[in-house]
């Protein structure tokens, strides 16, 4: 390679190059000063400019001024780089082997090598542009997750007979593996005991969010052996991953469920086919409004933990129920606060893409000591900007409500529109599910409960639960004060796609802005993050006729990245 091929590398892969107006400006010593300390003001930022070609990975990381870059690298980069070496050790077996268990699973399982190190650049992705207390509340929901994810693969990876020449680790027994949309709360009554642990959360659900290519390959690997490509590709990349093997052997039975909707029984039947071991069905009802599928409900949860009983040898305890149901009710009090605050005051500081993914996660995982404490950070911030007035997100122009079941591979797309559109995406759909206290005064009341806990899994009440459910975006609308609606359009969902039209007529008949973002939900391929950033795009440039805050955040390519 000649040396000027090199230097043309180097200057494409870490130089940010001036904006041409900007190139023959006389030097202006006190502005850039002021911007060196405060950082620069949101439209002189040119984020766009920080990415390499057309990759989406930075050239280097922005600068917030001072301050803020100082605490996004000791309280996010450093903080939390020590905290996943320390998690490992936390959540292994607290010694040493801890770290070989690891190794072993990072090099046994893709999902695991491809992900771990684009941890902080999947932070970075999410906390893009932003500034002070709104960056401090996020990072600590980002934190949160991460830690959660390593007691899961950890757990995991000590269990593991796969890693472990096919003998059985101590702590096998003492497992139960469950599909990772059955809720932790299910498991209250045996926490003493068991260790519960979703077995596609990390391999599926989290990979795709920190690095969107790996879960093409699951996806691939179940259509090669004949299974049709239409289902939904959320139960094409869950059963590809018992196709290539590429699941830990870590607990002697299993709790599985339908999921959302039917296209995910099939996941259930391939599962049970592989696993080959005691395995409970717990289903999602697909009518619930009606009592008695309630009570069919309640037996079905009952049966549950006769199975449990039955495998693990152990009792029902009540009081454990009693502990973690009452600690989780914390957790849905402060979310209950925080949605007050996000719905009536613009001083709410966490994000659009930190709100839903740690929504979803601690209320799908149930409760665990990490989500109290970061709750008690995010409360301390949140106190501080209710209190003295900070506006958390200054450049809001509308406030959406995102609804239905969002793309994965780009959950991060509402960094991107508030900083380049000004949208701020208040509250999500998949945030409002679990919106209820688990009842402790009597065993009836805590079934009762858990059973409208689980017909409100994840997508199964407002995506696929009958139109009264899926319309209720409208008055959670109104409640949010939103004036514009991000419409999910998942196109291999069957169930939202078929009351697509009914949306279409509600949207005209009131008036509301609605954007379609067309996607597959982890699959990457059908709609790129790219068409979705068009798709907007256009929606604000012909309808709504505004200018773009942040004109380098328009149009680049990032489906390189991770
Ligand atoms: S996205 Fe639709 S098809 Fe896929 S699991 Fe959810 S509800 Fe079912």
């Amino acid at each position: 390679m000649k040396l000027n091929d090199i230097k043309a590398k180097y200057r494409e892969l870490f130089v940010v190059e001036k904006a041409p107006e900007d190139k023959n400006k006389p030097k202006d010593v006190k502005k850039a000063v002021k911007d060196f300390w405060y950082g620069k003001p949101h439209e002189e930022r040119r984020l766009g400019d920080l990415y390499v070609g057309d990759t989406g990975l930075y050239k280097h990381r922005e600068w917030r001024g001072v301050k803020d870059t100082m605490y996004y690298f000791n309280m996010v980069w450093l903080y939390n780089y020590a905290h996943m070496v320390t998690d490992i050790m936390k959540y292994g077996d607290g010694t040493p082997k801890s770290v070989v268990d690891f190794a072993k699973g990072v090099m046994r399982y893709r999902w695991m090598g491809q992900t771990y190190l684009t941890v902080m650049h999947w932070f970075d992705r999410g906390m893009e542009g932003m500034r002070g207390e709104a960056m401090r509340a996020s990072a600590w929901h980002y934190r949160g997750m991460v830690s959660e994810s390593i007691r899961q693969f950890q757990r995991m990876f000590v269990s593991d007979k796969k890693i472990h020449g096919g003998k059985e680790p101590e702590t096998w027994k003492k497992n139960i593996a469950h599909n990772e949309t059955v809720g932790g709360s299910f498991f209250y009554p045996f926490m003493d005991e068991l260790e519960e642990v979703p077995l596609e959360m990390i391999p599926y659900f989290v990979s795709v969010h920190v690095n969107s290519h790996t879960v093409l390959n699951y996806i691939d690997a179940a259509q090669s052996i004949g299974l049709p490509a239409d289902p939904c590709p959320m139960c094409q990349a869950e059963y590809g991953l018992f196709v290539l093997d590429d699941y830990p052997d870590f607990a002697p039975a299993m709790v599985t469920s339908n999921e959302a909707c039917d296209g995910s029984v099939a996941t259930s039947v391939l599962q049970d086919w592989f696993l080959n071991r005691p395995l409970y069905a717990l289903p999602q009802p697909m009518r619930y409004d009606d009592p008695l599928v309630q009570k069919h409900c309640q037996k079905e949860i009952e049966n549950c933990w006769k199975f449990i009983e039955e495998q693990y040898g152990i009792k029902f305890d009540w009081d454990q129920y009693v502990k973690h149901a009452e600690a989780y009710n914390k957790l849905t009090e402060f979310e209950w606060e925080k949605w007050d605050v996000a719905a009536n005051t613009p001083y709410y500081p966490i994000s659009g893409v930190a709100q839903a993914l740690y929504r979803i996660y601690y209320s799908q995982v149930g409760d665990r000591p990490i989500w109290h404490e970061m709750d008690e950070h995010v409360k301390r911030i949140m106190n501080k900007t209710v209190k003295n007035k900070i506006e958390t997100f200054p450049k809001t122009r509308h406030r959406a409500i995102a609804w239905s079941c969002a793309p994965l591979y780009y959950s991060h797309w509402c960094t991107w529109a508030y900083n380049c559109w000004g949208i701020n995406c208040v509250i999500n759909m998949d945030s409002l599910m679990f919106d209820q206290y688990l009842r402790t005064d009597t065993y009836e009341h805590a079934l009762e409960d858990l059973a409208w806990m689980n017909e409100k899994a994840p997508m199964r009440a407002m995506a696929v639960g009958g139109h009264e459910h899926i319309l209720s975006l409208f008055d959670y609308m109104e409640r949010f004060n939103c004036d514009m609606v991000i419409m999910y359009d998942q196109l291999q969902c069957k169930g939202m796609q078929g009351i697509h039209g009914v949306f279409e007529d509600e949207f005209r008949k009131r008036d509301i802005h609605a954007i379609w973002i067309p996607h597959a939900l982890p699959e990457k391929r059908t709609v790129s993050r790219k068409e979705i950033r068009q798709i907007i795009n256009d929606y604000m440039t012909t309808v709504m006729h505004e200018e773009p805050l942040d004109p380098t955040l328009v149009d680049f390519d990032d489906d390189k990245s991770w």
